[in-house]
This record gives C-alpha cells, sequence and structure tokens, in this order.
C-alpha cells in the first residue's frame, strides 16, 4: 500500500528493539523474559491514514490487517487528523479537572455525558467515566452495594455472574471473572472477597447441563432464580454478565435468556449489571447488544470502543431511577471516585469518535459487513473438520475448533500445530486473536470493507486448511 509516512527500520534497530523489549517490558500474561518476544515480537509503528482501512504496518515496512482492532478498541480506524486535532486542542486548553471537592467541571466532559445519556437504551441516563473496563466493573459493585443499602437491603453483598465471562483483571472483578483468565488460575489469587457466585452461561454448544436448546427450557437462566432463593433474595445485590461472550467462543445467547434475566432481577428487586465493555458502540449492529433483544439493564459498564482506541477511557452508565435514589442529604452522596474521573482529553475524543461512528453510519454498516463476513467464513469454512463452530453477532464473530465434529472434542494439541497457525497468519498479514487450541475471534474495525473481507477469508481458508493436516 502507498502512502505510508513512518521511515521502514533497519533489521539492526529492530533486533536491538526487541531485546529492550524482552528485556524491559512484561507483556501482560507472558514470562519476563521469552525468548519469542526476542525473535517475533511485532513492533507496529503506523496504521492506515484518515480512518480508511484496517491496515497496520511494522517497523520492517510489513503490512498486515488489523483484525483484532488493537484489542477490540479500534471502531474508526487509524490515523484521523480530526481526533488528534480534538485531544491536541483539548490539551491546550485544559487537559483535566480536578473531579473532587468542589464544584467544577470541562466543557467536554459534560457534552459526552449528554451525548451518551442520549444513545444509551431506555433511561440509562447518568454517566461518569473513568479508565478501563475493570474499573468501571468495580464502581459498578460498589454503586449497587450502596443502592441496596438505601433501599433497605443492608445484607445485599452477593453478586452472581457467569462460568466462561470476564470482567476484569483487579482483585475484585477476579470474583466476577468465570474464566480461566480469571480466578481459576493454576495459581491462588484467593482469598478473594466473599460473596461471588457463579452460575452457568448459555453457551449450548457445549451446554454444562448436557442439554439441548430449546427442549432445555432455558434451565441456564432458571438457574439464577434457583441461586437468588437458594441463598436468599435478601443477601443478593445484582447479577452480572455480558451479552455475547468472547470467552465462550462468541455463544450468543438465545432469544429467551436476556428478557428471562430481566424479569427475574425485577421480580427480587435484584439489580441487573450489563458488562458492554467489549459489545458497546456498535460493533453488534446495534448501538448496544442489549437492543438486539429490547432489554435495558440497570447499570451498564462500556469500555475499549467509547473512545475507539484514540485514548483508554471506560464509563458507567445508570438508570434515572437508581441515579435519583442518590439525592437528598450529604450521606446520599456516591461513595466512589477516582483520579481520571471524567478526564477532558478522554471525553472530547470519545464525543468525536461517536459522532464519527453517527456520522459515517458505522453501526449499520457493522451489521452489514458482520452478515457478508459471516456468510462468507461458512461458505469457507462449514465444510472443514475442524471447524465446530462459526457464531457471533455482527463484527464480533468466534471459531471454535475441535477435533471432531461429531463429538465436539476440543483440539487439545500438539502445541506445535497451534504456532504454525499463528506463524502462518502472522507471516500472510493477518492480525486476530485467540489460537487453534481453542478459537479464533474475528474483530476487524468498524470500517471494514467488502475487499478487506474477502482478504481475510482467503488468508483463513488456507490457514485452517493446512491446520487440518497438522492436526487430524
Ligand atoms: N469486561 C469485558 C467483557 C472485557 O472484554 C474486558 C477486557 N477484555 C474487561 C471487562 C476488562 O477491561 P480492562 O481490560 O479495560 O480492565
Amino acid at each position: 500500500m502507498e502512502g505510508w509516512k513512518v521511515p521502514v527500520m533497519t533489521p539492526q534497530e529492530i533486533a536491538g528493539l526487541r531485546e529492550s523489549a524482552n528485556e524491559y517490558w512484561w507483556l501482560p500474561g507472558r514470562q519476563a523474559r521469552q525468548d519469542d518476544i526476542r525473535e517475533k515480537l511485532i513492533i507496529l509503528v503506523e496504521g492506515q491514514a484518515d480512518g480508511k482501512g484496517c491496515r497496520v504496518r511494522d517497523a520492517a515496512g510489513k503490512e498486515y490487517l488489523e483484525f483484532t482492532a488493537s484489542d477490540w478498541t479500534a471502531s474508526t480506524g487509524y490515523g484521523r487528523e480530526e481526533v488528534a486535532k480534538v485531544a491536541y486542542e483539548q490539551m491546550m486548553r485544559i487537559p483535566h479537572v480536578d473531579p473532587f471537592g468542589n464544584q467544577k467541571l470541562a466543557v467536554s466532559t459534560i457534552k459526552f455525558a449528554e451525548k451518551l445519556a442520549q444513545i444509551a437504551p431506555g433511561t440509562l441516563k447518568k454517566v461518569f467515566t473513568i479508565s478501563g473496563g475493570s474499573e468501571a466493573n468495580e464502581a459498578a459493585m460498589k454503586l449497587t452495594k450502596q443502592y441496596q443499602q438505601k433501599v433497605g437491603f443492608p445484607r445485599r453483598f452477593k453478586f452472581i455472574s457467569r462460568r466462561y465471562n470476564y470482567h476484569g483483571a483487579t482483585h475484585g472483578t477476579l470474583g466476577l471473572d468465570g474464566t480461566p483468565a480469571g480466578a481459576n488460575r493454576p495459581y491462588l489469587m484467593e482469598p478473594l472477597a466473599p460473596g461471588f457466585l457463579h452460575v452457568v452461561h448459555p453457551y449450548c454448544y457445549r451446554c454444562d447441563f448436557g442439554l439441548e436448546y430449546p427442549s432445555c427450557d432455558l434451565l441456564c437462566a432458571k438457574q439464577i432464580e434457583q441461586t437468588i432463593q437458594y441463598e436468599h433474595p435478601s443477601t443478593v445485590a445484582a447479577v452480572v454478565m455480558d451479552t455475547i461472550c468472547p470467552f465462550a467462543r462468541m455463544a450468543v445467547p438465545p432469544p429467551e435468556y436476556l428478557p428471562m434475566v430481566r424479569e427475574i432481577c425485577d421480580r427480587y428487586g435484584i439489580l441487573w449489571i450489563l458488562d458492554e465493555v467489549a459489545t458497546g458502540f456498535g460493533r453488534t449492529g446495534k448501538w448496544f447488544a442489549c437492543e438486539h433483544w429490547n432489554v435495558v439493564p440497570d447499570i451498564m459498564t462500556m469500555d475499549k470502543q467509547i473512545s475507539g482506541g484514540w485514548l483508554p477511557l471506560s464509563g458507567v452508565v445508570v438508570k434515572e431511577e437508581i441515579a435519583n435514589k442518590f439525592i437528598g442529604t450529604p450521606e446520599d452522596a456516591l461513595a466512589n471516585g477516582h483520579t481520571w474521573w471524567g478526564h477532558a482529553v478522554c471525553l472530547a475524543v470519545a464525543l468525536r469518535n461517536i459522532e464519527i461512528i453517527e456520522r459515517e453510519h458505522l453501526v449499520e454498516h457493522c451489521a452489514e459487513m458482520g452478515t457478508y463476513f459471516m456468510n462468507g467464513l461458512h461458505a469457507a469454512l462449514d465444510s472443514s473438520p475442524i471447524v465446530g463452530r462459526i457464531d457471533g453477532l455482527g463484527l464480533m464473530i468466534g471459531i471454535e475448533f475441535v477435533k471432531d465434529k461429531k463429538t465436539r472434542e476440543p483440539v487439545m494439541g500438539p502445541p506445535e500445530a497451534a504456532v504454525k497457525f499463528a506463524d502462518r497468519l502472522v507471516e500472510r498479514g493477518l492480525l486476530v486473536h485467540g489460537s487453534l487450541l481453542s478459537s479464533l475471534i474475528l474483530w476487524p474495525p468498524m470500517i471494514v470493507s467488502k475487499a478487506e473481507i474477502d482478504e481475510a477469508l482467503g488468508i483463513l481458508e488456507k490457514t485452517v486448511r493446512e491446520a487440518e493436516k497438522d492436526i487430524l
């Protein structure tokens, strides 16, 4: 591709950077030093200009289709001067306003809150922002406890979440997590805070009850109610979940599931916290994933695409009826606050990012491209003996690999096949999340074109077909 601006580095310069990275930088989930970092680390220097494509380029000049959208954040692409200008101008005016003490706020903070209240569904109207998804979920839990005390349930401290779901890496959110990346790693992070309970996820391909939809009668949703009754409703504060779960191979819940959860929570006066950290801001083909089921949670947490990856940001939006309980005396004030609460530059940028999504009709585009990608994947890969399932919504798609399509036995090895698979994708210029030993997550920026999807489909088909020979 023409038009790259950053000069290509020499092999010596790249080797030097890789050495330094291995020596000084700690990548999440990695050992303190690992040979493959020194040998294979991809050093990205540039994204395609003007939000015109999904391509990024590394220090050696190699181009890739960035189908992780930079860890699910980049919605409006890369290299947009108008976004950089907004950040620059806000930095030159006032970068951050002390969120504590006397009343003071930046204009961009107020404008952002107004905009989010406009696009959030139902009566989700009261907004605050912080820096990461884990922090947002922590804040939602604290707010819930305070709310339950206000409405006369001081013993409601328990949170019901689900297996496979991921809600963060902080100590509090580890209790919510139901993934191997969370509390149940081989080493212990325990003791965690008490009161975290886990129910099954509606992951129908691998139902924990061994049942089939619809004859299962949605036992997974009913288990939430059973758990509330067993623990006693006076002790449960909230049910916490995401909608489409990347860590359950992008399993999309059956149509009845989320409305049932809403009804159960309402019946017991228990709050429903919906984690739209990954799904929010258009990716699924609606502004928020819950809109596919016409349900509105009591508290919604968000992150990632909220600022299009341009700056770190997360948010919490709360139903008006709940926020209204925090009015009256000084004791009614929200018992929370962080340094980066309502950061003026992040919010000026996030506001512009939302304006671009609207101006370029990217929510509708996501729905259209999602269908195109999904159809292409089915056509290319349904016949593969190692592709068990392709699932997702909009531009959130997962491919689950199996050793045997009939028994659904997962691919367990050999690990070399997984390394080869990942290397081949990189060689062919496709960046994706996941592994042959579990699933691939396909998550391009929302601006992706049909031509880019076709290119990715070609690479995926070729690489999966080769992997068949390695693992069968
Ligand atoms: N919730 C969900 C659904 C997520 O996908 C993530 C991050 N992958 C988080 C919460 C945690 O967000 P962060 O990494 O910004 O703390």
